[in-house]
């Protein structure tokens, strides 16, 4: 496609210099193409667990974190402690919480749905799966809690008394009662900085589009993604 023109060319490019307009030429050429496609296919799951309400037991909220990481590259292991190994613990302690309750007998009135999800690295794929085929009807759940990456702290906080912080993204976009909710138990119990910051989904860092939480609320479902940030 270059021509006889490719030996000159390499060399101005390896002086510093650019290629322009000026180089380019039209030739007419005949191109055979020869492609194989292949298709590989991996199995892999999403992790579920169940603490069943009480009163409002066939109401659903979904709690989840993405288990899967970028795997090896290179002969180098990407473990993804933060992302989103701090999600998952997350979801396993909260589950061991709620599960402690309810043998003490303090059961959560809706069922709680504790799912950590693979390959979201890959394009939010387990929760593509489980929003497409939900073993409980998307209509009765009621919300979706998505952790990704909590496990540092963002480079921008440096003082203590800015550490104390989440990242709350999503919380008004599906109902209008979630803020109140999510800011109320925060105001009582938690006591965290929630910083909006990315909330709004034209934000250039699009966070909004970027976790599982947004195959629930592709459906219809309230979600809050809670995160602490990227370096
Ligand atoms: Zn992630």
């Amino acid at each position: 496609m270059i021509g006889n023109n490719f030996d000159t060319l390499i060399k101005i490019v390896r002086a510093g210099g650019t290629i322009d307009r000026q180089w380019s030429t039209e030739n007419k050429t005949k191109v055979a193409y020869r492609f194989e496609k292949y298709r590989t296919v991996i199995n892999a799951s999403n992790v579920v667990g169940i603490v069943e309400g009480t009163d409002k037991k066939d109401e659903y909220v979904f709690v989840t974190a993405h288990y899967d990481h970028l795997g090896m590259r290179n002969g180098l292991i990407y473990y993804g402690a933060d992302d989103d190994g701090s999600g998952t613990v997350a979801v396993i302690q909260m589950a061991e919480a709620f599960q402690k309750a309810a043998n003490e007998g303090n059961r959560p009135r809706r069922t709680i749905v504790f799912m950590t999800v693979s390959g979201e690295e890959k394009g939010l794929w387990g929760s593509e799966y489980y929003s497409d085929h939900p073993f409980y009807s998307l209509d009765k759940t009621t919300v979706n809690l998505n952790i990704d990456m909590i496990g540092r702290v963002d480079t921008e906080r440096t003082s203590a008394d800015t550490l104390n912080y989440v990242y709350v993204i999503g919380h008004d976009k599906i109902s209008s009662d979630l803020p109140v909710i999510n800011e109320g138990a925060n105001n009582k119990y938690t006591k965290l900085v929630f910083d909006y910051k990315f909330d709004d989904p034209n934000d250039q860092n699009r966070i909004f589009f970027r976790s599982d939480h947004y195959n629930f609320a592709k459906k219809g479902v309230p979600i809050l993604f809670f995160y602490d940030g990227m370096l």
